[in-house]
């Protein structure tokens, strides 16, 4: 996910193949970053919606870049930055299609991309019929899934759940993360571990919006954002995803870095163990936080017959349970030091 201010910009790479949804809002530098990472092919470019903050810099990207495929979701706009763009594909006579749902865009040898929205007609009446009709593209790679959104509204979220959407891995958050989005039921059924989310920081639309946050995190979702990390870069092995942050040039320094582990609490005072969490019914914490490697391997000795998908679901119970300690034990020494603070008023 390309740092691009308040848009989108996504580079997508597998087996020297690369793809690219959204290119930014026109004052971001796309081109100069996608160059800088060595980019001279993009196998498919997508337009999710013909807004600015998503088709910036697509003229130029269509104009500059060898293309095979150009897809959109079929809506124009009136703006001046949306004919560049139709205009940038007669000119170079992009192949162009119309993203609909089922249509499915294989990538590299073992990745394929699948739209999930819009279906053959479009959604109407919406608050935004140009964010609800936005194209919606899944990535598997082998075990590992991504969901991008663009900036879908809670219509799509409802049209999806309708169709049984599977859960995801990863979620680039609609919307730049606005409360318009990422409904409860929508990330309840998608249970993604690590959510992505674009946005400016300080922007003047407030994204991400505060509701949007607490939903991510009640369904035990991490979330990394542009506007506090630049660049974020999520790798798939096939099995799991490992999200590094940071500007280009430190993440080409970068070879591999585990998932975010949580960091073990040190108790400070030993004579005095915290209690063990009775409600949750979470696994054992105490001991030091496995490696998902170490994880793996140890869950496939203890059952030789069971599935990747079944390890990898006790995986993320595992680690959840570890972010709920955390968050239990923060709240408890957050509670320690209020108690200590005389006269100080409650936030
Ligand atoms: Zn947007």
């Amino acid at each position: 996910m390309l740092d691009v201010g308040q848009g989108d910009a996504i580079l997508i790479r597998a087996d020297g193949h690369s793809a690219l949804i959204d290119a930014g809002p026109r004052d971001a530098n796309v081109e100069e970053q996608l160059r800088t990472l060595g980019v001279e092919h993009l196998d498919l470019v997508v337009s999710t919606h013909p807004h600015a903050d998503h088709i910036g810099r697509m003229a130029q990207v269509l104009q500059d870049f060898d293309v095979g495929l150009y897809v959109d979701n079929g809506m124009s706009h009136t703006t001046k930055n949306y004919a560049n763009v139709m205009e940038a594909v007669k000119t170079t006579e992009v192949d162009y299609q119309v993203a609909v749902k089922g249509m499915s865009f294989p990538f590299g040898d073992e990745a394929v991309f699948t739209v999930l929205f819009p279906g053959s007609s479009q959604i109407s009446g919406t608050r935004s019929d140009i964010n609800s009709n936005s194209v919606v593209l899944r990535l598997d790679h082998g075990a590992s899934s991504f969901l991008f959104m663009g900036d879908a509204e809670a219509p799509t979220e409802v049209a999806l759940l309708k169709a049984n959407i599977p859960a995801v891995d990863v979620l680039k958050v609609a919307h730049h993360g606005s409360g318009h989005s990422s409904t409860g039921a929508f990330l309840a059924k998608l249970h993604p571990h690590s959510a992505l989310i674009s946005c400016g920081e300080g922007n003047r639309y407030h994204h991400p919006y505060d509701e949007a946050l607490e939903r991510l995190q009640h369904v035990g979702t991490l979330v990394y954002r542009t506007d506090r990390s630049g660049n974020l870069r999520a790798i798939s092995d096939g099995v799991g995803v490992e999200i590094l942050e940071g500007t280009i040039a430190e993440l080409d320094s970068v070879v591999v870095v585990p998932w975010p582990e949580p960091v073990a609490v040190v108790d400070t005072d030993p004579e005095e163990p915290p209690e063990p969490d009775e409600t949750t019914g979470s696994p054992s914490v105490d001991g030091p936080k496995l490696k998902r490697r170490d994880f793996f391997d140890a869950a496939f000795e203890r059952r030789p017959h069971a599935s990747k998908a079944e390890i990898r679901s006790e995986w993320r119970a595992y680690k959840k349970a570890w972010r709920l300690a955390q968050k239990l034990e923060r709240k408890a020494a957050k509670a320690l030091d209020n108690a200590t603070v005389e006269g100080e008023p409650e936030p």
